[in-house]
């Protein structure tokens, strides 16, 4: 078997490293925006700049680590081919600059659907706060065009600390669906989500999550820790950050001043 590491050139300019033992299908499925990703819809990955087979997965998860430390000079040396200012890994056997660099990954936006969504999770988002003054955070679970679950923040009124809005909307559609897991869904949250959620999140099997708000203290979709994308699980989420971004954190900004 065969297992790859690569680089990808984000449309900011940016790198993004991964490995996969299946090189061709992986760049499809950044092409579908499939991939679970810690960039913002800004960096999203546009263009494979390199790419290198190992034969283990050990050695190519090693490579992958070593890449990602590495600062932007010495990637680009890599991608370059002046492997002499590198380090052992980039000069041992099968290092073999991409044959397919220089493909395109066409860009892809946020749907018009993903945008209703989304608003209806901000909707919830401000009834938690009108209703209930709880820090204002919504979610809606879809699947096939219909909603399966919403839910919105609810830990002080309910006395749960577990009772963030994607559990509520996950026990939502629990008890609607009769199915603690729901695959092929897309949940859509007015903020990134936290460890307990983002682990919920690949427990419930959802299969992408879209994003408003990061959560640069707690956030587990790529902002402090990386759940939803852990090789650790067997299951990992998509995630895809960044849509009505501002509305969201308008929202929060204005609820903790006023609690102050
Ligand atoms: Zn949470």
């Amino acid at each position: 078997m065969t297992f790859w590491v690569y680089i990808l050139k984000c449309s900011d300019g940016s790198y993004y490293t991964g490995h996969t033992d299946a090189l061709d299908s992986r760049i499809a499925e950044h092409e579908q925006g499939a991939i679970p990703s810690r960039h913002t819809y800004a960096r999203r990955p546009v263009n494979l700049v390199y790419s290198q087979e190992f034969v283990t997965r050990e050695e190519a998860l090693s490579a992958e680590r070593q890449i990602k430390g590495w600062r932007r000079e010495k990637k680009e040396a890599l991608i370059e081919g002046r492997f002499d200012s590198l380090p052992a890994l980039a000069r041992t056997a099968a290092v073999r600059p991409s044959t397919s660099s220089g493909r395109t990954v066409p860009e892809i936006g946020f749907s018009k659907e993903d945008e209703c969504y989304m608003r209806r999770a901000l909707e919830l988002a401000a009834h938690a706060r009108d209703a209930h003054e709880e820090v204002p955070v919504g979610a809606v679970l879809v699947r096939d065009g219909i909603v399966i679950g919403e839910g919105w923040n609810r830990s002080i009124s309910d006395h749960d600390a577990s009772a963030h809005a994607e559990i509520v909307t996950l026990r939502d559609a629990g008890r609607r669906e009769q199915n603690y897991r729901h695959p092929g869904s897309t949940l859509y949250v007015t903020l990134e989500p936290c460890v307990m959620c983002a682990g919920a999140l690949v427990h419930a099997r959802v299969a992408r999550v879209v994003i408003a708000a990061d959560d640069p203290k707690t956030g587990a979709a790529g902002s402090v820790f990386d759940t939803l994308i852990s090789p650790l699980h067997n299951h990992r989420v998509a995630a895809e950050r960044g849509l009505l971004a501002d509305e969201s954190a308008q929202l929060l900004r204005d609820f903790f001043r006023q609690r102050r």
